[in-house]
Parts: C-alpha cells; structure tokens; sequence
C-alpha cells in the first residue's frame, strides 16, 4: 500500500546540514502494522513529516519517492496533497497540546476535520464527532464536544487528536507515539480501537514509538531505526525473540524487567552521533560492544539475511553464518543506575514533610453568554497522604483521575481557577492559608516537573 524508496530528509541547521533521513526503505501492506522503533532523534518522527509532506521549514526532501498504492505523493500539487493529507493519510500526531488549536473548542475542530473530508455536514457532522469522543472513551461527550483544549487533561487531549484523525476513516495511518500519554486501560481501548478499524476498513498502520510493549502486542513487522537509518527489519516475532542487531539487543536488555526489580537499570552507554558529520564507518560502532576493527571504516549496508530479515551490520558479512553471532554486550558500555529509592529508605522514617488532608479540588461549571456559574465538578474529592524526607510516593490512576490536579493544588498553580478546601501542611504550615512573601517563600521549597515541556516553556 505504502512503499519509500530511498528517501533522504536534511534539515538546515547552523551547523551544517542535518541529514535527519538517510537511504530510508520500506513498504507497508493493506491491513498490516509496521512499527518503526528507536530511540528519541533517530529520524521516526522526521520519516512521518515526510511522508504527509510536513516537514519543518528548514526541511528538505533531498531524494527519494513515497508512494502510496502507485501516487508519488512527493510529486503532487499541494491542492492535490491536501486531500490526501487527513483524508487518505491521517496522522495522530504525537504532542496533543500543540497539535490542537487552543481558541477552538474541540467539537469545532473535528467537526472541521470531517467536514473537510467527508460528504458530512452540519448537524450530521456533529452527531459523527460525538460518536467518535464516545469511541475514543471521553466521558460524557455530549457535553465535552463544547470544551476548549485546556479544559482537558493531556490524555484527553490525546483522545481528541485521534477521535479527530479516525473520524475521516483515512486508508493509510501514521500513529507517532498515539498512545504516550495515556494510562494503560486508554492505551488498551484505543489500540484495539485501531485493530477493529484495520479489520473493517483494511487501514495499513505505521506505527512510530518507543514503546516496545505497544509494538509486541499491535505490530506484525518491526524497523529498528539509529541515527537517520533502518538498522533491522523483521517481524514482530523475530525481533523480540532473537534479535540481530547490536543495538537491538542492548535495547531489549535496556528493558525494565520486574524479576529484577532493585538491581542497577542496564542501560547503552553513550548518546546518538551528531547527524552533522560525514559517516566514515558503522553511525553505532562508539557504542557498540561487539564493535570490531573495521567497524570505523567500513559503513555497513541494510542485507538480507532471511526472506524476512535485514540488518545493518559488519558481523553478518561474509564469513558470519547468519544467526550464529549472538554478541553480548560487555560491562564497559552499560552504564549503572542506582536505584537510591532503597538506600534512602533509612531516612524516611522521621516526621512527615508534607501533609496532606482531606483535599477537595472543585472547578465551576460555567454556563450562558455570562458565563454564570452553574454548578461544580470535584475534580479531587477527599485525598490525603504524607511523604517523609528521602522518601518518594507515587500517586497512579488513569488519565483524568485527579492526580495533576492533586499535584497543582499543592504547588498553588489553581488558586484562581478552583475552590481548594482541607489542608497541604509543610513545615508546620498550611501552604493554603499562606500569601504573600510567605507563598513566595514557600514556593522555592516546593518545585513541579510539569507533563507536558511543549505547553510549559515560553516559546
Ligand atoms: Fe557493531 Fe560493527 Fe555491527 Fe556496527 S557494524 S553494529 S559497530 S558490530
């Protein structure tokens, strides 16, 4: 259904150019999952721009063709591309909060999608956009559809942008990391949402993430990619079994396993190369532990090893019979991850550092042209906990459940936006009696890591 050929993607940049995309091959079935995997900066998401032709502006198609059932997309007027692009190719991009418009509310937004694509309207059109919040699992969407995007929690938002992208029941999807933000009972009704849509409407589905446990269970092939290249191709089943690539296998062992919970985290030395320079030799060979001579002067080519199989790696040439080189990654490229939650356990057994009791968190439901308050939503609704000193508490549920909410009512970011009522006590203080120079003070002492680094930094 989708074949690229050869593409190369560049990317201006003041130091030089960046060749994001270098020599990429692959081809997509009617009906079939691809996932295309690696680690951030590897070019997965620069591979989606291309191929709905959004690259950045100081991007470039350099070489190379897309084609989708026999269409060169790269070759058609943008008036052409534009009925392809959310119509035949939707896209579920990876960064909900940038991706929806803020002064829009969300109704509006896919109402605008499936009007574009579809022989919908109006009311019609409406009634289909409510379906999909519904499908898509949004709480009473008869309500929501007239919620702005900041109404919504991240996960929400994320259920918006793929309820946006399916309700043009495109023939061709490229997920970039869909499911992300989600907690996993959404993450698990959106992808057997995706399966049944592949089964009734033969959708072909490249899947971007790194997320191997979404890959396991969604994708039949698998494309591993490093620093602007495919470095092995397989299915599903070989790629997790026996994988061939050094890389591969240093990131199945990177996994989190539970059986070894408490010991140091393996992880793969070293970061991606800058895609600046001019390759002499194998782009992993400084991170590889199976690295030999030549690696650094003899770049590898992606080669067949079985009917199903490519890998991009000197080990596998001549002389290598084919599945007999089993590398191991050595001592020297892991790097060890204290796991200190257990060695600050001693001391956290004093007295609590931050108290928090009965917290009730209620936003106002605004109604009319006034915008009167017309009742409340308890968004939190009772919690209380207490952290010691050293000591880290996980708060988990899905999305949507309260815990950002819990986590911003104690920093004091929704003062103006929600009534706050039980106590945050630190110190000895409440920190929700607290104003002034005292809440300044308090809030040195007091620091948030916020979800989501698109809508948190001044642009
Ligand atoms: Fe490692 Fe050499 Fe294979 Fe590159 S070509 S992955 S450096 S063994």
């Amino acid at each position: 259904m989708l074949e690229i050929h050869d593409l190369e993607v560049g990317l201006d940049s003041e130091a030089g150019l960046v060749r994001a995309i270098d020599g990429l091959r692959l081809s997509i079935a009617r009906r079939e999952t691809f996932a295309l995997v690696g680690e951030s900066g590897c070019g997965k998401s620069m591979t989606a721009l291309a191929l709905m032709r959004l690259l950045p502006e100081n991007g470039n198609v350099l070489a190379g063709r897309i084609d989708l059932e026999g269409t060169d997309t790269l070759a058609l007027p943008e008036r052409e591309m534009r009925s392809v692009r959310g119509g035949r190719i939707g896209m579920i991009f990876q960064e909900p909060s940038t991706s929806l418009n803020p002064v829009m509310k969300v109704g509006a937004q896919i109402v605008e999608a499936i009007e574009a694509h579809t022989e919908l309207r109006g009311d019609a059109a409406r009634a289909k956009a409510i379906d999909w919040l519904k499908r898509v699992g949004i709480p009473e969407p008869e309500r929501r559809i007239d919620e702005y995007p900041f109404r919504m929690s991240g996960g929400q938002k994320q259920r918006v942008m793929i309820a946006m992208t399916l309700a043009t029941e495109p023939d061709f999807l490229v997920a970039d990391e869909p499911t992300t933000a989600l907690d996993v009972t959404i993450q698990k009704q959106i992808l057997d949402l995706l399966r049944d849509l592949q089964r009734e409407q033969g959708m072909g589905l490249l899947l971007i993430t790194h997320d191997l446990a979404v890959v396991s269970g969604m994708a039949q092939r698998v494309a591993l990619m490093y620093a602007g290249q495919i470095v092995e191709v397989s299915t599903a089943d070989e790629f997790f079994s026996a994988p061939k690539h050094p890389y591969a296998q240093a990131l199945l062992r990177a996994l989190p396993d539970a059986d070894r919970r408490g010991e140091p985290l393996t992880a793969i030395g070293g970061t991606v190369p800058a895609l600046t320079q001019a390759f002499t030799g194998c782009r992993f060979a400084p991170r590889c532990a199976s690295a030999m001579a030549h690696c650094a002067t003899t770049p590898p080519t992606l080669d067949a090893l079985t009917p199903t199989r490519s890998v991009r790696c000197l080990l596998y040439v001549s002389g290598a019979t084919p599945g007999s080189v089993r590398p191991e990654v050595s001592k020297g490229s892991q790097a060890g991850f204290d796991t200190s939650a257990r060695t600050a356990r001693g001391a956290a057994d004093g007295k609590p550092l931050l108290e928090v009791k009965n917290l009730c968190v209620r936003f106002p439901i605004r109604k009319g042209l006034l915008q009167r308050t017309a009742g409340y939503f308890d968004a939190v609704a009772g919690v209380s906990f207490d952290i010691r000193a050293g000591s880290t508490l996980a708060l988990v549920g899905e999305s949507g459940c309260g815990k950002t909410t819990t986590g911003k009512a104690i920093v004091q970011l929704l003062r103006t936006q929600a009534v706050i009522e039980g106590r945050a006590l630190m110190q000895d203080k409440n920190l929700f009696e607290l104003d002034g120079a005292a809440l300044t003070a308090a809030r040195r002492d007091i620091q948030i890591i916020f979800q989501d680094p698109y809508a948190s930094l001044n642009p």
